[in-house]
C-alpha cells in the first residue's frame, strides 16, 4: 500500500504540488490525469526521490517504510519503479549486466548466467525485441519504442511490485502501444502489482482498466472518479473541474 499524505513538494524553488494525497492499495491501478505542467511528473519524481524535488510538508509511506529516510536506491529495493515519458541512454553499461547486477542486489544470491540468460532471452521473445538488446547498452541508439520495450524487459526480470508509468505511450506507434499496454496488463494480473499511471491515452487506458481516475489541478487532487471521468475530461477539458458548477452548467444546458 502506498500512501501519500498532504504532500508539498518544491522544484527549483517553485511550490508545484501543495496538500497533495493519495492511497494506493496493492494491486489496484490509478490514473492521474491533467492538464500539462500540472505536476503529474512531479510526483512520480518526488516519489522516487530524485534530488531536484523537495518535499517540504507531508509524507509517504509505502508498505509501512517512510520514504523521508531512503534514497532512489533504497526505493528501487522496496520494488518501486518507473517508466518515463523518455527512458534515458546509459552508456557504458550492458542491460544484461545491469540486470544480473540488480538482481543479485535484489535477491542477495549469486545470479546463476545460464538461468538468467534463458529466462532474460525468453522475455525479449514475448517483448519481441531481438535477444542482441540484452548485450547492448541501455537504451543506447535505441528508438522511443524500443526503449520503452527495453524498459519492459527491465519489469519483467525485475518484477517490480509499485509501476509508475509517466505517459508510456509518448513516441510509441499503434501497433507498439498495443505490445506494451497487453505486456503491462498482463504483468499486472500475473504479479498484481500496484500501477501509477499518467496518460490520456484512450487505448492505453482501455487495456489497463484504472480502478480509479484522479484529476490534478490546482498542486492536488481535486476530483476522483471511475473510469467513466475519463469521458468526462475528453468532453469538458480540465478546466471544467476547477470550477464546481460548471459540469452541471454544462449538463443542464445540454
Ligand atoms: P506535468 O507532468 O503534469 O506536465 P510537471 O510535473 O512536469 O508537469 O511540471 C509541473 C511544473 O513544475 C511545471 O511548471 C514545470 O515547469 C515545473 N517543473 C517541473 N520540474 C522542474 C524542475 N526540475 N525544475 C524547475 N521546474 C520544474
Ligand atoms: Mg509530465
Amino acid at each position: 500500500m502506498l500512501k501519500i499524505n498532504k504532500l508539498t513538494v518544491f522544484a527549483d524553488n517553485k511550490e508545484i504540488l501543495k496538500d497533495f494525497t493519495l492511497s494506493i492499495k496493492d494491486g489496484e491501478t490509478h490514473a492521474l490525469m491533467g492538464s500539462n505542467g500540472a505536476g503529474k511528473s512531479t510526483i512520480c519524481r518526488a516519489l522516487l526521490k530524485d534530488p531536484n524535488y523537495t518535499i517540504t510538508e507531508g509524507e509517504i509511506i509505502y508498505n509501512d517504510h517512510n520514504l523521508k529516510d531512503l534514497t532512489t536506491t533504497d526505493i528501487s529495493r522496496l520494488g518501486i519503479m518507473m517508466i518515463s515519458q523518455n527512458p534515458i541512454a546509459i552508456e557504458g553499461v550492458t542491460n544484461a549486466e545491469m540486470l544480473r547486477l540488480a538482481l543479485s542486489e535484489k535477491t542477495g544470491e549469486h545470479i546463476d548466467i545460464f538461468k538468467f540468460s534463458k529466462q532474460a532471452k525468453e522475455i525479449c521473445t514475448k517483448l519481441s525485441i531481438p535477444e542482441s538488446f540484452l548485450h547492448r547498452d541501455i537504451n543506447s541508439g535505441m528508438s522511443g519504442g524500443e526503449r520503452k520495450k527495453n524498459e519492459l524487459l527491465h519489469i519483467w526480470m525485475l518484477k517490480p511490485s509499485f509501476l509508475i508509468l509517466d505517459e508510456v505511450d509518448s513516441g510509441l506507434d499503434v501497433d507498439a502501444l498495443k505490445l506494451v499496454a497487453n505486456s503491462l496488463k498482463e504483468y499486472q494480473e500475473e504479479t498484481k502489482c500496484s500501477i501509477l499511471l499518467i496518460t490520456h491515452n484512450p487505448k492505453l487506458l482501455e487495456i489497463l482498466k484504472p480502478d480509479y481516475i484522479h484529476i490534478l489541478a490546482d498542486k492536488k487532487i481535486i476530483k476522483t472518479g471511475d473510469a467513466s471521468l475519463a469521458n468526462e475530461i475528453e468532453k469538458y477539458g480540465f478546466k471544467e473541474f476547477l470550477d464546481e458548477n460548471a459540469i452541471e452548467r454544462n449538463q443542464e444546458n445540454e
